[in-house]
C-alpha cells in the first residue's frame, strides 16, 4: 500500500468540497498553488466559468482530472423525456473528454420524478431497466470516443431519488453484462461514503480489479449524521476506516487518486476555503 504520510501527491480535490466558497476557476488556481496535482469537477460548475476556459486553465497548470461529475439520471416516465437524458449523457462524454477526464462518473438516477419530491411510480425494477439500457446507450457512444465510464453505486437511502444502484455487487452485475471482456470502458466509483457499511465490500473490490476501479472516493461517515445529502464529514472525524479499505482498493490493483468529495452545508462549506483545502491535505497524510 501507497505511504501517503509524507506528501499529498494522490490527493484529488472533488471541486463540490469547495463549491460554497469559490467559483471553479479560483478552486483550479487554489488547489495549483498548494501543490495538489488533480481535481474533480461538476457540470454546473464548470458550464458557469466556461469549459473551453476550464479546460484551457486545467492543461496549463498542469492539473489532471480524477474524473468528471457526473452523467446518468436515466430513468424517466416518457420515451421522449429518457432520449434528452441520452443526449445530455452524451453531451457530459464530450465534456469529460474536453476536459481530458479520466472517466465519466454516473449517478444513474432513481424513481422519475422522485428527485424533485413527486415520484410518478413506485416500480424500482422498471427504473433499474432503464437505468441498464441507459448506460449501455452511453456506453455505445463513449466507446466510439474513448472515455471511461464509471457507475458510482450511492448508498441505499438514496435509492427512490438519486440512484438504484446501491452496492458495488449490483455496479460490478451490470459492468459484466454491458461490458463482459473487462475492455476498461466501463467500471465503478468507489465513494466511501455509499459503500463502506457493505458486509462484502472487500471481497466485490476484489471482484472489480484493477480493469473496473475507476475511481477512489474519500471523505467520513459522521455519528450522528445530521443531514442525509449535506453532512459529510472530512476524513479522521467518523467511523470509516479509511486506510484498511484503500488497501484493498490497492491490492486489487488500483493506483489512482484519493480524491476528496465532502458535502457539508453545516461545516466545511462555511469555513474558509483555504482552511478546507490545508485541511485535506492533512488528513490525507494521516487519515487516507
Ligand atoms: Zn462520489
Amino acid at each position: 500500500m501507497r505511504d501517503f504520510s509524507a506528501d499529498h501527491r494522490w490527493l484529488s480535490i472533488n471541486t463540490a468540497t469547495v463549491r460554497a466558497q469559490w467559483p471553479l476557476d479560483r478552486i483550479v488556481d487554489e488547489c495549483a498553488r498548494r501543490g495538489i496535482r488533480a481535481i474533480s469537477p461538476w457540470r454546473d460548475q464548470v458550464a458557469a466559468v466556461g469549459l473551453q476556459a476550464v479546460a484551457r486553465q486545467i492543461r496549463d497548470l498542469g492539473l489532471a482530472l480524477s474524473g468528471y461529475c457526473r452523467g446518468g439520471m436515466f430513468p424517466a416516465s416518457t420515451r421522449e423525456a429518457r432520449q434528452l437524458a441520452l443526449e445530455d449523457n452524451r453531451r457530459a462524454v464530450d465534456e469529460a473528454k474536453t476536459l481530458d477526464a479520466p472517466c465519466l462518473v454516473l449517478v444513474v438516477g432513481g424513481l422519475p420524478g422522485a428527485l424533485a419530491g413527486r415520484p410518478e411510480h413506485k416500480d424500482i425494477a422498471a427504473a433499474r431497466q432503464e437505468v441498464r439500457d441507459g448506460i449501455a446507450a452511453t456506453l455505445a457512444y463513449a466507446q466510439d470516443v474513448g472515455m471511461p465510464l464509471a457507475i458510482e453505486p450511492l448508498h441505499p437511502m438514496y435509492a427512490a431519488d438519486r440512484a438504484c444502484v446501491n452496492t458495488l455487487e449490483q455496479a460490478l452485475d451490470l459492468c459484466d453484462a454491458l461490458d463482459p471482456s473487462r475492455s476498461g470502458a466501463l467500471g465503478v466509483a468507489v465513494d466511501l461514503y455509499h459503500v463502506w457499511w457493505d458486509p462484502k465490500l472487500q471481497q466485490q473490490i476484489a471482484r472489480a480489479g484493477r480493469e473496473r476501479l475507476l475511481a477512489f472516493h474519500v471523505c467520513d461517515w459522521l455519528v450522528p449524521t445530521r443531514d442525509l445529502l449535506n453532512d459529510r464529514g472530512m476524513m479522521g472525524d467518523g467511523v470509516i476506516d479509511i486506510p484498511r479499505i484503500r488497501g484493498w482498493v490497492e491490492d486489487a490493483g488500483f493506483a489512482g487518486y484519493s480524491e476528496v468529495e465532502i458535502f457539508s452545508s453545516e461545516n466545511w462549506w462555511k469555513r474558509d476555503g483555504g482552511e478546507v483545502l490545508a485541511t485535506c491535505i492533512e488528513r490525507h497524510r494521516c487519515a487516507v
